[in-house]
């Protein structure tokens, strides 16, 4: 395809005005301005328009859609414990598929181009994953309280075979699969340490959360003789993988010191964390620290929604208002988090950024809105003005995965009729039970 005469966020996400991109099979080919006279591919017009690099979510649980709105009201250990575990607990892969389906069509409308997800059901994820032509970073949570627990009897492990070997015959690279440690509070000293070491000998990343309460930090270092959940972690091995820490919001400084000694990437999520009231993550000193930091909007069971352009410009306010620093991660350092960050958080080379050669993930902003108007900095206006509906095209290694509110790899319409279906037969096998 050929984009024409478009606004560009380079790969030092500066602006540079009336540029021509071509994209090749799933890479990007030429960024410039030159206009190739003998072009016979698929022309776009791009005036008032904006290329972005697209967003990389980096911790999500995307077939909770299905459980948007649910148990409202409620302090947290009630509303996970009358509310979503019973729920989840009905979830069949099927569903998993539909309300993954129904995430991803979110997602890709709000401008990502990859996640990151800890979930379960990995064959219902994958298939709506590699119909809709998102990429991934997938796992199965792996917990276990038992002492006597191997990883080798969890789900965890079953999900992550079905993944390792989903992976030896995909077409593309777009799914990755990952092992998990659900949480510290969920998982035993024997299962994490084998979770780390099989995560070593097979080359995986591990997604986990981390100190994402209060209660759960202290409660921690009540149970392990005043270790942290960093700190159990690391004596575990679990950091000798690559790790993507999901929240990190009560880490302390010798946490922080572990993240960065590590290579870690720590992910905040600001809406859940709020929403949630579980505090504000300490990006700066973590960024201080040498973490590497990602974005993520976690499920919308707590978000409540996968809005990423909502999520990065949150991300950015809230930190600012957090530190008094209003000069604190500015347009750029926040497109830095939420794209380059997210990209080397799954270990994806080649994105997270807009350059020759590199994937062609890209977010095309239409600029003819009242709210992006006028323009004296685009970028300001991209990240804090912009909202949703002003994506206009999200392509994926290449590929138009929406555009101008259509999927042409979705039937939206279906995926919203099923969501509204399993909710009605789990509310009624709930109500069933009682
Ligand atoms: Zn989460």
């Amino acid at each position: 395809m050929l984009l024409r005469d478009i606004s560009v966020v380079d790969e030092n996400y500066e602006v540079r005005e009336h540029q021509n991109i071509i994209t090749e099979g799933d890479a990007i080919a030429y960024i410039g301005p030159e206009l190739p006279a003998d072009y016979r591919g698929e022309s776009y017009d791009g005036r008032n328009k904006a290329a972005m690099p697209g967003f990389f979510n980096a911790h999500c649980h995307v077939p909770m859609t299905l459980i948007r709105g649910y148990g409202e009201g409620l302090p947290l250990d009630r509303w996970l414990n009358e509310r979503m575990f019973p729920f989840e607990a009905l979830l069949t892969a099927d569903d998993m598929y539909w309300g993954a389906l129904l995430g991803i069509a979110e997602l890709l409308q709000s401008g990502a181009v990859s996640f990151t997800d800890m979930y379960m059901e990995m064959d219902g994820i994958c298939r709506a994953v590699e119909q809709s032509g998102i990429k991934a970073n997938l796992s199965h949570g792996t917990s276990a309280f038992s002492p006597e627990a191997h990883f080798t009897d969890t789900n965890g492990y079953k999900g992550l075979a079905y993944l390792m070997e989903y992976q030896k015959t995909a077409a593309n690279d777009r799914i990755i699969g990952e092992a998990s440690i659900h949480a510290e509070y969920t998982c035993t000293d024997t299962v994490a340490r084998e979770v780390a070491d099989f995560a070593r000998a097979h080359g995986l990343r591990i997604h986990t959360h981390l100190s994402e309460t209060r209660k759960e930090h202290e409660e921690c270092k009540a149970r392990r003789g005043g270790l942290t959940p960093a700190a159990w972690m690391e004596r575990l091995g679990v950091f000798d993988a690559p790790v993507t820490a999901a929240h990190c919001i009560w880490v302390e400084d010798a946490d922080i010191e572990i993240l960065a000694r590590h290579g870690a990437t720590a992910v905040t999520c600001p809406s859940s964390n709020l929403k949630l009231g579980s505090g504000i993550a300490p990006v700066k000193k973590l960024l201080d620290a040498g973490v590497r930091v990602a974005i993520g909007t976690d499920g919308a069971a707590s978000n409540n929604n996968l809005n990423c352009i909502e999520e990065v410009n949150l991300a950015s306010i809230l930190q600012k208002g957090a530190t008094g620093d209003p000069l604190f991660l500015g347009p750029r350092d926040t497109l830095e988090l939420a794209c380059r960050a997210g990209a080397l958080a799954q270990g994806r080379t080649g994105c997270g950024c807009l350059k020759a050669g590199n994937r062609a993930d890209l977010v095309v902003y239409d600029l003819d809105k009242p709210h992006l108007q006028p323009v004296y900095d685009l970028l300001s206006n991209l990240l804090y003005s912009a909202q949703a509906g002003d994506v206009a095209l999200t392509m994926v290694d290449g590929r138009v995965v929406y555009r101008d509110g259509e999927f042409p790899t979705i039937d939206l319409e279906q995926a919203i009729w099923n969501a509204g279906r399993i909710r009605d037969e789990k509310l009624a096998r709930l109500a069933a039970n009682c």
